[in-house]
């Protein structure tokens, strides 16, 4: 019988101060709440396997699957601006490593599995409201087309954890990333001045996920720049979603380029720039708007670390860094504007002010931001400025809009690019509230109904809707 997952792992191969190799804790009573069947076939997972009792058990911590190496992640980071040297994998195991379908190697990972040498005072555990946010917008990330960690199974514990709330259900999520490797991971080695650890670890990560830099003149140089690549791209894509992390530290922001950690992340209603939502972050650092500065920011301390290996003249290590991430900016642009020009069903030369001019209106008239672009998809007009305080406002913009795309708008663009569905916050809430109380329905039905965002569907137009003004989420909260 081969293994059910089949684990080729690589990360467990590297030196012992990478990580620390542990099992998971158990738990009383776990309960599969779903797994996710196409991603195991992606996978080589037999889904049928997924139901079975011994699945369950690996899934939430009480066995070890064969050929699976549990072992918690060492990383650092700076989280709101401050330094910390060590955080690492607190309340989460990386089991191993398959390399799916399409020869991509991946990592599977538990999160909420129980203490590790990094948990400081943490208890390693993780409430179900986490594990099933995950879920949902890792998921409805994916269908939007966004790159993304993504979810193959969920579980409860039958124990609960003491969380500000209270006690809360516990939950094991099983996480699917393309790698767990971070700015982080190369901060902690940085910081500990771990010069061979830090090649390894470059090294490492162009051969999983830039291959071709490898046989470049200068490898780690070109490392720099695929990971500024990735995050310009990113990162506009969130913004021309209405998707706001919440959280993007050092250790949050994956070198792969996916988008990683769901914690208190949103996406928009009435838009702002400035709006934020985590409770945590009472400055705005992480707002809709700032997360282009703050991903330079990020990837400027991923450059730190690779100075050295960049050249042992620091001097044009300096230089060469400096250009690479002179570049980012150009880069973001480029991606946002195509982005938004194709939001707004423009030519790809099509005018900027018209971007600007209407995301600005939005945010005069505190307009929903996913439901302005649908309505503009679907030509709806009486809709449209049904969502405006004074139509007039809107009036005078749309005559310019008209004028730009001569009344011919892309909505091809327009409908491959403004989302119907999206995780709204409130929903996301009330699916999580209802599994507080053993109701997993609204979940499940909200997983369902966002693999498909983009379909104008009558039957789920409720899920569409705007919270009304007694359902509006203000925050969301880590919940670790
Ligand atoms: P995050 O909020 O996921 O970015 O986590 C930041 C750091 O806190 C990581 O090192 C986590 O492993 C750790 N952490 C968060 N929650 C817990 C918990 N319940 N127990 C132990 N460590 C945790
Ligand atoms: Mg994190």
């Amino acid at each position: 019988m081969p293994n059910p997952i089949p684990f080729d792992n690589t990360y467990a191969r590297l030196p012992e101060r990478f990580y620390s190799k542990q099992g998971a804790a158990a738990v009383p009573a776990p309960k599969l709440l779903r797994a996710n069947a196409a991603l195991a076939v992606e996978l080589g997972i037999d889904p049928a396997w997924l139901e079975t009792p011994e699945a369950l058990s690996v899934f939430s911590g009480n066995s070890t699957a064969d050929g699976s190496e549990p072992l918690a992640q060492a990383y650092a980071g700076h989280q709101f601006g401050g330094f910390s040297a060590q955080l690492g994998d607190g309340r989460a195991l990386l089991l191993g490593e398959v390399v799916d379908q399409h020869g991509i190697r991946r990592d599977i990972q538990l999160k909420g599995s129980g203490r590790t040498p990094f948990s400081r005072n943490g208890d390693g555990k993780s409430a179900l409201g986490p594990v099933l946010r995950e879920y949902i917008v890792s998921e409805a990330m994916h269908a939007l087309g966004v790159p993304t960690t993504r979810a193959l199974a969920a579980v409860t514990t039958g124990e609960n954890v003491l969380r500000q709330e209270g006690n809360m259900a516990g939950g094991v999520f099983t996480r699917v990333a393309s790698s767990h490797i971070r700015v982080g991971t190369f901060q902690y080695f940085y910081a500990r001045n771990d010069a061979n650890a830090l090649r390894e670890l470059a090294d490492y990560t162009i051969a999983r996920h830039y291959p071709d830099a490898a046989d470049t003149e200068d490898p780690y140089l070109i490392l720099l720049e695929r990971v500024i690549e990735a995050q310009a791209k990113l990162i506009p894509q969130w913004m021309a979603l209405g998707f706001i992390h919440g959280v993007m530290n050092t250790d949050n922001t994956a070198i792969s380029g996916e988008t990683i950690d769901y914690g208190p992340c949103a996406f928009m209603d009435d838009f702002h720039p400035k709006c934020v939502f985590s409770s945590i972050d009472r400055d705005g650092r992480y707002a809709w708007g700032s997360q282009s500065n703050i991903a330079l920011w990020n990837l400027t301390r991923f450059a730190e670390t690779l100075l050295s290996l960049i050249s042992e003249d620091n001097a044009v290590a300096l230089e060469k860094a400096k250009k690479a991430l002179g570049t980012y900016k150009e880069r973001f642009r480029t991606e946002y504007d195509n982005r938004f020009r194709a939001k707004f069903g423009m030519a790809s030369d099509g005018p900027l002010d018209l971007v600007r001019s209407g995301l600005s209106l939005l945010t005069k008239q505190e307009v929903d931001y996913t439901l302005f672009f649908r309505h503009l998809t679907r030509g709806n007009r009486s809709e449209l400025s049904a969502l405006f305080k004074d139509p007039a406002l809107l009036d005078t913009w749309y005559a310019t809009w008209e004028a730009a795309t001569q009344s011919a708008p892309d909505t091809n663009a327009m409908q491959k690019s403004n989302p119907v569905l999206i995780p709204r916050n409130h929903r996301v809430e009330q699916a999580i509230q209802a599994a507080y109380g053993n109701d997993f329905n609204p979940f499940h039905q909200l997983v369902d109904v966002l693999a498909k965002p983009f379909e104008d569907r009558a039957e789920f137009s409720a899920y569409e809707q705007a919270p009304k003004p007694s359902e509006i989420v203000h925050q969301t909260f880590c919940g670790t």
